[in-house]
């Protein structure tokens, strides 16, 4: 068990300084260069006057440098705020906006873009290694000062920053640690971009186990060709990724164990893991290690696991999200329940954050704090126990996980719905046999003023991806668009999204 993350990386980089623990496509640091360059940061930052406690937005990709300054970041007592950055303007500025953060540290180009002029930016050109630093460890982040925050996707068009502290983080990265029988030293395939959760269950387990991050870009996870070159050539133990993007992988005729022995384990997260998919990687990957894993971004990464075996598969058409994490409850809200069995779950213990940054209105809905203490978060998740095993059934709300993207569909819904020629719109998962969303469809209802622009319908959709590109994130733009003279009103004069979802799946 360890008890503090931060000094754990620091013990790594004193005791062992030439052991390697990330490798971007070929060019390797050690953790003694860890050590060095985060402190370099820390101080840079301590230097910069960068408000008490104020979180630090970095704007960046997957490089050494930009995990050395999350380091940095948390060494100097601020949590950092990863933003993609491949991410739209609109989308820093939300977030800027949000978080009001007053520091923003660029490690790549950034676009134009609107933020207050009191923020204070830092390049990394601004960081000299000075040599050996005494930092004062008692700014250090620690208990629960935030250590990250991370923007999801929000009802509203504003996205939320889920708060995740240092004990969170810790409760987390002991139990993976501890429960998935990884190797010693373990090294890790490190492809979810930074300003996804996801990427956690390779980082900090990877950084306080002396192991080391196998880094594959989002450059080259965004085309096939590429990465169906670099693949056959990274060494990594342990896979860490959403089922989509395995599927992704499948398409690689030397993806076995004949072609990675050394691949021994895979963490899956993030969404529904089909059952043909566990068979077949099984088939490619005899012995293996297979978890499936769940859990919300606000209860940090995951906090349910099951190994895949033969007998598992046999055994369930439907696979179990698994057993939950020792110093974690969940039980299940049956209030709406029609069997008395299947309800929300609601997720309480050690990992749960304490809430969206800035927002005590989502917060509340969400979070709740019992008597002792101890933190619950309503998931918006349908499930139910079979003894000790759960099981996950869909989502009770309009949020759906695509290609392992988490979005709100309502956030597409509020910026559709703005576009002038847009009278009403609504954006609609299709499903496939095994619950996995396959396509996002946008059903609009066109303005009065702009049905005659149907004459010509592919200027139409043209026109309303590009207004939409503006405001929401590449991967929610829909890849359908269909035009109806009117969409269904329910009962309190809105849009009826249910029945728009069940005719595009009809
Ligand atoms: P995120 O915050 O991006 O990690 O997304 C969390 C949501 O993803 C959960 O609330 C679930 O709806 C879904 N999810 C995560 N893991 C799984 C899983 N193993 N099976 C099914 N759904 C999952």
């Amino acid at each position: 068990m360890i008890e503090n993350v931060i000094k754990t990386i620091d013990e790594l980089g004193v005791k062992e300084p030439n052991r390697i623990c990330y490798d971007y496509l070929g060019e390797k640091h050690t953790y003694g260069e860890l050590k060095k360059r985060s402190d370099a940061w820390a101080k840079t930052i301590i230097n910069k006057h960068v408000p008490d406690k104020e979180p630090i937005m970095i704007w960046g990709g997957q490089t050494f440098d930009v995990v050395a300054s999350f380091l940095g970041c948390v060494k100097s007592g601020h949590a950092y705020v990863p933003i993609a950055d491949y991410s739209n303007p609109s989308r820093l500025e939300m977030i800027e906006e949000v978080s009001k953060s007053p520091a923003l540290i660029v490690h790549s180009e950034l676009p134009k873009v609107n933020l207050d002029d009191k923020i204070i930016i830092i390049r990394p050109f601004d960081v000299t290694d000075h040599g050996n630093i005494q930092l004062d460890e008692s700014r250090m982040v620690k208990g629960d000062d935030n250590f990250y925050i991370i923007f999801t996707s929000g009802t509203t068009g504003k996205p939320k920053g889920v708060q995740i502290s240092h004990d969170n983080l810790l409760s987390f990265v002991n139990w993976e640690v501890s429960d998935f029988d990884l190797p010693e030293h373990p090294s890790f395939l490190a492809q979810a971009p930074y300003s996804f959760d996801l990427s956690v269950m390779s980082l900090y387990p990877a950084l306080v186990t002396g192991g080391k991050l196998v880094v594959m870009p989002h450059n080259i996870t965004q085309n096939l060709g590429k990465m169906f070159q670099v693949l056959p050539k990274m060494n990594f133990n342990v896979w860490v990724s959403t089922p989509s993007f395995a599927q992704m992988a499948f398409l690689d005729r030397t993806f076995d164990a004949e072609h990675h022995p050394q691949l021994t384990h895979f963490l899956f997260c993030g969404e529904e893991l089909p059952h043909d998919e566990a068979e077949k990687l099984l088939d490619k990957f005899p012995d293996a290690k297979i978890f499936n894993t769940y859990g919300p971004t606000e209860t940090t990464v995951a906090v349910t696991q099951v190994q895949i075996t033969r007998d598992i598969l046999e055994k369930y058409d439907r696979l179990p999200i698994g057993k939950v994490k020792p110093d974690t409850k969940i039980t299940i809200d049956t209030s709406k329940s029609n069997d008395g069995k299947e309800g929300e779950l609601v997720i309480s213990g050690k990992s749960v954050s304490k809430g969206y940054l800035n927002n005590p209105k989502k917060t509340e809905k969400a979070f709740s704090v019992n008597d002792e203490g101890v933190r619950s978060y309503r998931t918006g998740d349908a499930g139910f126990f079979d003894g000790d095993m759960l099981f996950y059934r869909g989502r009770i709300d309009f949020q759906v996980k695509f290609n392992g993207y988490r979005i709100e569909l309502e956030e597409i819904n509020h910026y559709l719905g703005r576009d002038p020629l847009v009278k009403y719109g609504v954006v609609a998962p299709k499903y496939d046999r095994n619950h996995t969303v396959k396509q996002l469809v946008a059903v609009v209802e066109l303005d009065d003023n702009a049905k005659d622009r149907l004459a010509d319908e592919e200027a139409l959709t043209q026109a309303l991806r590009d207004n939409l590109k503006e405001n929401v994130m590449p991967y929610m733009l829909p890849q359908r668009f269909i035009y109806r003279d009117h969409l269904p009103i329910s009962q309190n004069g809105k849009v009826d999204i249910k029945a728009v979802i069940a005719e595009v799946n009809n």
